[in-house]
């Protein structure tokens, strides 16, 4: 079987060719002697000379083949057939390592194979195979054999080529086993395949890179023509790479200047007279191959070969279409609220500034509207955020239509907005303004498939007159939407100076109001309510009375709509109903004849979603009787929302709790709502009883809501009798209670139960006299 002819290493080639010569002296001497010497010498009678001759001839050739055997670095040993070492090598002898092949003693005249057959040990696998190829050669099996081989001597790994050859041509002379030492071709080769490896590697983590980072990057050779462009690259232009290569960068990368639009200079031309890093102006556009326009920003930085010298440029090509738009975007919300899309308090200053500025070249005024929801947190609070969210873009939208083009509608943040009148003519225009704003606002929002009503008040200034900045203006503004509201909601105010002094005074009050009850500075009196027919005390209201340690006493007029605005007005009526009902219980309790205590119900509490919760706990808790217990509320109150109101009245019923209508006449009562109310008696205002005295309109209002309180079978009480006239106006009028001055003011305590015990403390013209019939 003819083996491949191995690849051979030059070394082990340079050997081949000297074994080769070797051959060829060898026919040489063959040609010279004629194959058969003694034939020779015996025909031409010259036989010693021919046998010197031909000994001096084979001693030089084997004197010289010997030399340059031991000069080779190799390690040669000749075998015969048998695979007998017949001739080794200089280098033969310093075969180096402890391994089974190299064992020293492999000597002439020893038997390689049977050695190389005996080898046991780290390689003995290689040897086997070693004596196996050598045989198949002195076989003729193989035209030769060759193995690479590595041996564990003491001072690290070696690599070794062997190669076994006929010596001849003919197999039958034996061969010639060549030991090679390859390490360092080997280590050479692996260094070399490590380090072809790391540049692969290197290669294609750079192109992996260059073509995952979001931004574009261009190369360019020295005279600036494309010699790479990443896949980022091919998007954002529109050249492939194979359109692209060798072109003109400029031709690739058309960039200008985002104001100017003219072109810039081609970046390698930049960097080229700079020779370092370069980022282009920012605003940039790119003009892309099929003509759209992308903003871009861009750096360019120079390429250099291993002498310093700039070989061409590295271009990278930033898409910055998100930043900007994200810029604008934040530059949008820091100007605008995000929930109506309608500027913002900044923007607004700034708008009015303008407006301002505007106004006093043009001798014009300018309108600040300050517009402001009423009841507003109810609708939150009971509809909850979504819903309140949605109302107030409708309300944004509805005042955004009631404004001219120059004018502006901002939100100034919960359910506050604040509208902007530009170059007014007069001040009717503002006051027109504030009238449709008041009307949009008051139609119906539609708000998850329900209709909404929502009100509002406004607060007007004017430039120049109520103030010359914007700041002023707003909060101007403001302070007359605050008056607006107390005038009765929905409806408009402008801003009068005065108005200044009692925002000042509801500040103070609402600053010294806060920890008045841990103070000890609230107290309650109470006035007693009368029988008309006898003169008896049916019962008392509970009015509170605030005495600040430097105003003296603040009446509730003034404190009450302050506590209701700031929120105060919870824990003060938890309060009065806490203490009015351990006082009633301490008058029941030491007998005296007290029926009703009556305690005043403001608005805020009425509609605040624990008040039931709230007042029954406190029943519970002072051992009041509910029955014991009126709570007074006014039309308004009850009018409000009419339809959760009857619920609310219907369970304080049940209860047992009474229920009268303060200040009746004053309000809107629907007689319908009247009806349906679980309602006890209705007070009259004390307004009208005022007037009896005067005849009139009034008295006749007074007779009405008698007469109509008979009918709806309601206890009525007049307020504020203060006159022997208006009692007795009221007595023959069938009105059933009175309560005022005239039988005595709210009272402390002690002193009211001065006046349970003893009726005749009662006013000058007592109860005990009733007026005549
Ligand atoms: P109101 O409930 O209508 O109370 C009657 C007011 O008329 C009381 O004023 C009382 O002092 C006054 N008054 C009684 N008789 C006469 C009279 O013959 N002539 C005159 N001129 N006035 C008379 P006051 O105490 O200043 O209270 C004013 C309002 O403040 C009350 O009106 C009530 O709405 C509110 N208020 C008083 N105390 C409380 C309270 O504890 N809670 C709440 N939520 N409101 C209260
Ligand atoms: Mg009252
Ligand atoms: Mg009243």
């Amino acid at each position: 079987m003819k083996q491949k002819k191995p690849r051979l290493a030059e070394p082990e080639k340079e050997v081949l060719a000297l074994i080769e010569s070797l051959h060829e002296n060898s026919r040489r001497l063959e040609e010279l002697t004629g194959g058969e010497v003694d034939t020779v010498a015996n025909r031409d009678g010259q036989t010693f000379m021919l046998r010197h001759a031909q000994d001096r001839l084979r001693q030089s050739e084997a004197a010289k083949q010997a030399a340059i055997l031991n000069a080779l670095p190799a390690h040669i040993a000749l075998l015969d057939t048998h695979g007998f070492i017949t001739s080794v090598n200089d280098a033969w002898e310093r075969f180096p390592g402890e391994d089974a092949i190299q064992q020293p003693g492999y000597e002439i005249g020893l038997n390689y194979l049977e050695i190389c057959d005996k080898a046991q040990g780290d390689n003995a696998a290689d040897v086997h195979q070693i004596a196996r190829g050598i045989r198949s050669v002195l076989e003729g099996t193989a035209s030769s054999f060759s193995i690479k081989y590595a041996t564990h001597p003491p001072g690290g790994q070696s690599w070794f080529l062997l190669t076994v050859t006929p010596l001849a041509e003919d197999y039958r002379s034996g061969a010639v086993v060549m030991h090679l030492n390859i390490t360092e071709q080997r280590q050479h080769a692996v260094q070399h395949k490590i380090m072809e490896e790391a540049l692969f590697d290197e290669k294609e983590r750079a192109q992996v890179t260059l073509n995952s980072i979001g931004d574009a990057v261009l190369c360019t050779d020295r005279s600036g023509n494309i010699t790479y462009l990443n896949a980022v690259a091919e998007n954002m232009t529109g050249w492939s790479y194979q359109e692209a290569a060798s072109q003109p960068v400029g031709k690739i990368l058309n960039i200008l200047g985002s104001k100017t639009r003219q072109t810039l200079p081609s970046p390698p031309e930049m960097e080229a007279a700079q020779d370092r890093t370069m980022h282009l102006p920012p605003h940039c556009i790119l003009i892309r191959r099929d003509g759209s326009e992308l903003p871009v920003e861009e750096s360019v930085a120079p390429i250099h070969d291993r002498e310093g010298e700039v070989t061409g440029a590295v271009i990278v090509v930033r898409d910055v279409s998100a930043v900007r738009t994200m810029v604008l975007q934040m530059a949008h919300s820091a100007h605008h609220d995000s929930l109506t899309g309608l500027p913002n308090r900044l923007l607004m200053n700034d708008r009015i500034t303008q407006a301002i500025a505007l106004a006093q070249r043009h001798m014009k005024k300018v309108g600040v509207l300050f517009l402001d929801l009423d009841g507003f947190k109810h609708i939150n609070d009971s509809l909850g955020h979504p819903i309140g969210d949605k109302v107030l873009q409708s309300i944004a939208e509805r005042l955004v239509g009631c404004i001219r083009a120059g004018d502006t509608v901002s939100r100034q943040g919960g359910d506050e907005f604040v509208v902007l009148l530009s170059e007014m003519e007069q001040l009717e225009d503002a006051a027109l303004a504030a009238r449709r704003m008041l009307q949009a606002v008051a139609e119906p929002h539609s708000a998850d498939e329900r209709n909404l009503h929502v009100t509002a008040s406004i607060g007007v200034s004017v430039y120049p007159d109520d103030g010359l900045d914007a700041e002023t203006l707003i909060k101007n503004a403001d302070t007359a939407m605050y008056q607006a509201k107390d005038n009765g909601r929905q409806s408009y105010q402008f801003f009068k100076p005065a108005m200044n002094v009692r925002a000042m005074e509801r500040q103070f009050i609402e600053e010294e109001l806060r920890g008045a009850i841990e103070r000890d500075e609230l107290t309650l009196h109470y006035q007693p309510k009368i029988d008309l027919k006898t003169g008896a005390i049916t019962g008392a209201e509970a009015l509170i009375r605030w005495t600040h340690p430097t105003r003296g006493s603040v009446s509730p007029g003034q404190f009450i709509p302050v506590a209701e605005a700031c929120g105060l007005i919870l824990p003060i009526s938890a309060w009065v109903l806490r203490k009015a009902c351990l006082q009633a219980r301490t008058w029941l309790d030491a007998g005296l004849p007290v029926t009703t205590m009556a305690v005043n119900i403001s608005a805020i509490e009425f509609r605040e979603e624990n008040f039931l919760q709230g007042l029954f706990a406190i029943l519970s808790e002072t051992g009041m009787d509910p029955k014991a217990l009126e709570l007074e509320l006014t039309e308004s109150v009850l009018m409000k929302r009419a339809e959760a109101a009857a619920d609310v009245l219907q369970i304080l019923r049940g209860k047992g709790v009474r229920i009268a209508i303060d200040d009746f006449g004053t309000g809107y009562s629907s007689l319908s709502y009247l009806r349906k109310f679980a309602v006890d008696a209705l007070k009259i205002d004390q307004s009208f009883v005022r007037q009896i005295s005067a005849g009139g309109d009034d008295a006749t209002i007074v007779t009405a809501i008698i007469g109509m309180a008979r009918n709806l079978k309601l206890r009525v009480i007049a307020e504020g009798v203060e006159t022997i006239q208006e009692l007795n106006f009221l007595q023959n009028n069938q009105c059933d209670e009175a309560q005022g001055y005239y039988f005595s003011r709210p009272v402390p305590a002690e002193q009211f139960a001065m006046l349970l015990e003893n009726r005749d403390a009662l006013g000058a013209a007592g109860i005990a006299r009733p007026a005549q019939q």
